[in-house]
């Protein structure tokens, strides 16, 4: 077991609660931002997030507006979906998140958006083509179709995994559907649903004026190694 693993099974329970609280509040406050880059309707969408040292995550409540969302509000899940604090129930599409969480261990953060460019895309069941520097820094490649799947029982989680186990893209467009993304954290997750909106809008208009270019393997892989390991601050050595 890593020492992270090991430290994280001995953590007091003081320490647990502190974690668990930090979360809620990070997850409620990362819903404003689906709000701030357009990315949902009523109260369509969700964030959740892995609560470090437990398996458990936090989402959003079911069909409560975004103006009303709080850490007081926020519910708290098992890995099998299932409620464990909360006044709510739990969102929808927990099953989908749930199912993310049991099977991708370094997944910290998913996100559920029906943004309009993306969702678009995947209403035309299409992958978004890498023709941008932006999508090889941030997707290193295309942004891959997922299959079509109905909610209710674990479809949904199993075509988001089964697509972007072993993919570099940290989202997925669900053909008919929408958009799932993840991150090490929630706040990752939700980066990576905000660019994918934003490629996706900036590639549609580019194909309304003729074909994009393709970028070559070689840039692509060269441009996603830049930027996932040099780019950034970078802590002092
Ligand atoms: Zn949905």
């Amino acid at each position: 077991m890593s020492r992270e693993g090991a430290r994280r099974e001995t953590a007091a329970p003081g320490d647990r609660a502190a974690e668990r609280s930090r979360t809620i509040a990070t997850v409620a406050g990362l819903h404003a931002e689906l709000v701030r880059y357009n990315l949902v309707a009523w109260t369509a969408g969700n964030v959740s997030g892995r609560i470090p040292g437990e398996d458990l995550f936090v989402i959003k409540p079911s069909g409560v507006s975004y103006d009303e969302l709080s850490a007081a509000n926020m519910v708290v899940c098992d890995l099998d979906g299932d409620l464990v604090q909360g006044a709510h129930a739990p969102s929808s599409d927990t099953a989908a998140h749930a199912y993310v969480y049991r099977n991708m261990p370094d997944v910290g953060g998913v996100v559920h958006t029906h943004s309009t460019y993306a969702t678009a895309w995947a209403a035309r069941g299409e992958a978004i083509p890498c023709v941008l520097t932006a999508m090889a820094d941030e997707f290193g490649g295309e942004i891959p179709l997922g299959p079509f799947a109905l909610i209710g029982d674990d479809s949904i989680g199993r075509g988001i995994v089964e697509t972007l186990k072993g993919h570099r893209s940290k989202a997925v467009l669900m053909r008919n559907h929408g958009v799932f993304s993840i991150g090490k954290d929630p706040r990752a997750a939700v980066k990576a649903a905000v660019m994918c909106e934003d490629v996706a809008r900036t590639v549609h208009v580019a194909r309304q004026l003729g074909e994009p270019l393709p970028i070559p393997q070689d840039d692509i892989d060269r441009l996603y190694d830049r930027y996932q390991n040099v780019y950034g601050q970078r802590s002092p050595r």
